[in-house]
């Protein structure tokens, strides 16, 4: 990785700008090379995420990797998949699931990183706060804009979250599994394939 880039990481890396505000030491957690060709674009690591400095490191990222085809090497190669939520840090816990990531973290770092990606060719776009930051045209709701994903198709998908709180919207929505996964996993295994 050239110098810049390095050093752009490290700073990422060495961030508290929300550090009175984050329930836990910061610890941002991201994954980022710039010849990545997949970019997951999620919402912000959750506590097991943190705890172990590893993005997804939880039932979600094993639901992740199934959706995406990918096994936990490839999903784990920053040299192919830029993991980037659109906060860092893990935000804490409300009475419905994890907060909010914070909002000064895309402020602050995201147009930073995503220029430096220049090999992509795929956004996944994983629930409403990555869809309101990465899609210009977002539906009014994660399913409305999901159920539209050939509007964004191929450049960028959007997912729900893949979160086992989720389950009863993959019941209800049953062409997500049936139409939509199939499609994305080959589009994933092409762009493994242009690499090799
Ligand atoms: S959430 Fe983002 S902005 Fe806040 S401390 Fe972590 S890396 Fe910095």
């Amino acid at each position: 990785m050239a110098e810049d880039n390095a050093a752009l990481l490290a700073s990422v890396r060495q961030c508290t700008l929300c550090a009175p505000l984050l329930p836990l030491e910061p610890k941002p957690i991201l994954q980022w090379h710039p010849a990545a060709r997949i970019l997951i674009a999620g919402q912000a690591p959750g506590k097991k995420a943190h705890d172990a400095a590893v993005p997804f490191a939880d039932a979600s990222g094993e639901r992740l990797r199934s959706w995406l085809g990918l096994t936990a090497a490839q999903f784990y190669n920053p040299r192919l998949v830029a993991i980037l939520p659109m906060g860092f840090c893990f935000p804490g816990t409300g009475k419905s699931g994890d907060l909010p990531p914070r909002p000064e973290c895309a402020a602050t770092w995201q147009q930073a990183l995503l220029q430096q990606l220049t090999q992509l060719q795929l956004t996944v776009v994983i629930g409403k706060y990555a869809q309101a930051y990465h899609l210009a045209d977002a539906k009014p709701t994660l399913t409305a804009t999901v159920a539209s994903w050939q509007d964004y198709w191929p450049q960028k998908i959007p997912l729900p979250h893949p979160s086992p709180r989720n389950n009863i919207w993959l019941k209800r929505n049953p062409w997500f599994v049936e139409d939509l996964l199939p499609v994305l996993q080959i589009r994933v295994q092409q762009i493994l394939a242009s690499g090799e």
